[in-house]
């Protein structure tokens, strides 16, 4: 593992336009847990009804319970950990392009990262589906309290700022991200299982356009085979003692 991490400090020291790509792995170490895997949430949630948006429309009661229950207290106490701050160490060496996360968590903003791409959204907003209105979620789950699903004063569905089952991604952010993983010399997968597309497919692109890809995760990922680095750890293990 040693020769790993040497590896992994050699290659960051000779790249300038780094784009490292999160998900749910990194942020287990502040407590998070992922949605796949044995403890993952989606063995207790069936995300076909508890984060799809069919259902969201026609039943929202179902993710509200489930974002009051499971998702504003874990979020709510969560913290960055070191795996968001040595990103934004990295970015104060002058060498990251930009981080772009499938996570919804904000905790990379919390960290000090500046320039974060979010896939799948941030389930920190809430917004009015009818007069756009946009709520923290600490203004919102007191109405959870009360009332199951929450309304806007407009009388508006509400719905959290986060992309379900079935729903698109931001085209903005989709676009930023393809663009960025276009133009970098060195991608650094941290904690995804690779298998969300289209969020996968960015480590193809950047190895398509001559970039250096490197893969930390605990488990295996389906693009391990055409990555030029793989690292099997959890994420504070390596990138904190590769910068
Ligand atoms: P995933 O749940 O599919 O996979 C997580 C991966 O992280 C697993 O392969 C696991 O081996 C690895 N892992 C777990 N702990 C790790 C650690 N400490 N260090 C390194 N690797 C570790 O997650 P994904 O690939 O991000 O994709 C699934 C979706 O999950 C995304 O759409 C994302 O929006 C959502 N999600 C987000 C959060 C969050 O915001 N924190 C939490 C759960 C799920």
């Amino acid at each position: 593992m040693d020769d790993k991490i040497q590896k992994l400090k050699e290659i960051i020291k000779e790249s300038n336009r780094i784009v490292v790509f999160t998900g749910a792995g990194i942020s287990s170490e502040s407590g998070i847990p992922t949605y796949r895997g044995t403890n993952g949430l989606w063995s207790k949630y069936d995300p076909n009804i508890y984060a799809n948006i069919n259902v969201f429309l026609q039943d929202p009661t179902y993710y509200w319970h489930y974002f009051k229950d499971e998702r504003y207290p874990i979020i709510k106490k969560a913290k960055p950990n070191i795996n968001h701050y040595s990103i934004v160490k990295l970015e104060k060496k002058g060498k990251l392009n930009c981080v772009i996360t499938q996570n919804i968590d904000g905790l990379h903003q919390m960290a000090g990262s500046s320039n974060v791409i979010e896939l799948h959204g941030n389930t920190r907003i809430i917004t009015c589906l009818k007069c756009n209105k946009k709520f923290s979620i600490d203004e919102i789950f007191p109405l959870l309290q009360k009332e199951i699903p929450p309304y806007c004063s407009c009388g508006g569905q509400l719905k959290t700022n986060t992309v379900l089952f079935g729903e698109p991604l931001p085209s903005k952010a989709l676009l930023e991200a393809e663009k960025a993983s276009k133009n970098c010399d060195l991608f650094i997968v941290l904690g995804s299982s690779l298998v969300v597309y289209p969020a996968a497919n960015l480590p193809v692109i950047a190895k398509n356009n001559d970039s250096f890809l490197v893969i930390i995760n605990f488990d295996a990922t389906p693009l391990d085979e055409i990555a030029d680095l793989v690292i099997n750890d959890i994420a504070s293990n390596i990138l904190s003692k590769s910068i």
